[in-house]
């Protein structure tokens, strides 16, 4: 359907209608998906790429002598904000093909619109990935967080990721250009707000790091010395967890779906009275607006639901997901912000406890895939 084939990939010379992998271009556009992991925003790496003097995509494509609907840019090396963010939300570089991605309206109505991804059609394995699925998703999932940056300009990698433990809203990263980085800090950002809704919750960045860092070792350390016994007690843990949360979810489901049909039967009788002069129009267009508005709430709770569900029974397969990613990372010697986002989907911070006289803070790691791991609990018995 695409005639201009997209940048990191190149026509398949035996046939033209096959896209094959561009391995120059495709290297770059691995480097963008791996800078957007380690926590840099469309305007950073592009600033990197055009400082690393890397051509821009028609710049490549027209050194290639192949074809590309822009003008011959003025400065070549010069990358736009708006192509990074493009290229970090192109799905078609993890090997599948997206079809409706825009539509019209009506024959009158010739403006292109976006399409909801729901309605979109996917064929995917239509050519070489690019780029993981997984990594992707991932991807998606930082540039939806899209963590602020501070007035200073500074972000930390634990930016979006950190959340109060009580309110559950996300720590504000805060920063100044005059501290030294040891004083920078996380705060709840309902307490910024508002001092009486929530208590401070302050850490220091530093500190966040150093317990995270401990935490996600002694995780590598479980899973390369004793792999099996980890697996056999987080596929426990993770069974007994999601029979609780199967059985709520599916009861909702029940519940939700059960209203839907009741709507429906509800919408038929107002019309009725509404047709026999039992219900005067104005109320009638009042009470079908609520019907509708809560149909439309449920049937999107109903599809909430159902992911979850569908999720919890890709569990086995989540964990074997995240183990062989604790598996990559087991050379780690430090914390970096590519591993953080790889392995940690949430860490919580508990208020501050003063009660014995120092100042103890827990915090409760939610790690992607599987959520908590008793690591405490699992080296102890093991070494018992
Ligand atoms: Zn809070």
């Amino acid at each position: 359907m695409t005639t201009n084939v997209p940048y990191g990939y190149k026509k398949n010379p035996d046939d033209p209608q096959k896209w094959i992998i561009d391995e120059e271009a495709a290297r770059i556009v691995k480097k963008i998906f791996a800078l957007c992991m380690e926590g840099k925003g469309p305007s950073q790496i592009a600033a990197q790429l055009e400082a690393e003097q890397i051509l821009n995509p028609t710049a490549y494509k027209q050194r290639e002598g192949r074809k590309t609907p822009h003008q011959t840019p003025e400065n070549e090396y010069r990358w736009h904000e708006s192509t990074v963010a493009y290229i970090l939300e192109y799905m078609e570089y993890t090997g599948c093909t997206v079809n409706f991605k825009t539509y019209t309206n009506s024959i009158w109505d010739k403006k292109q619109r976006d399409n909801p991804m729901e309605n979109r059609k996917v064929f995917y394995d239509t050519h070489p990935a690019i780029i993981s699925l997984e990594v992707f998703d991932k991807v998606q999932e930082i540039r939806q967080q899209r963590h602020r940056r501070t007035a200073t300009g500074k972000s930390n990698m634990f930016s979006g990721l950190v959340f109060c433990n009580d309110c559950k809203q996300k720590l504000y990263y805060s920063t100044t250009s005059y501290f030294e980085k040891r004083q920078d800090f996380f705060i709840c950002s309902t307490h910024r707000a508002n001092k009486d809704k929530c208590s401070g919750h302050y850490i220091r960045a530093v500190v966040l790091e150093k317990e995270v860092w401990k935490h996600i070792q002694k995780v590598i350390s479980v899973v390369t010395r004793y792999e099996a016994y980890f697996r056999s007690e987080m596929e426990q843990k993770l069974r007994v967890q999601s029979e609780e949360t199967m059985r709520i979810h599916k009861k909702r489901l029940a519940q939700a779906e059960k209203r839907i049909a009741e709507l429906d039967r509800l919408f038929i009788r107002i019309y009725e009275d509404n047709v026999a002069g039992r219900l005067d129009d104005e109320r009638f267009a009042m009470m079908s607006k609520n019907y509708t508005q809560e149909q439309k709430d449920l049937k999107a709770e109903v599809k909430s639901l159902q992911q979850e569900i569908d999720e919890q029974e890709r569990q086995a397969e989540n964990l074997e997901q995240f183990i062989q990613r604790v598996k990559k990372n087991s050379d780690l010697t430090e914390l970096t912000p590519y591993a953080l986002r790889e392995l940690v989907k949430a860490v919580y911070v508990e208020a501050p406890d003063k009660s014995s006289g120092k100042r103890k803070q827990k915090i409760h790691i939610c790690y992607d895939l599987i959520g908590y791991i008793p690591v405490d609990v699992l080296l102890k018995a093991e070494q018992a």
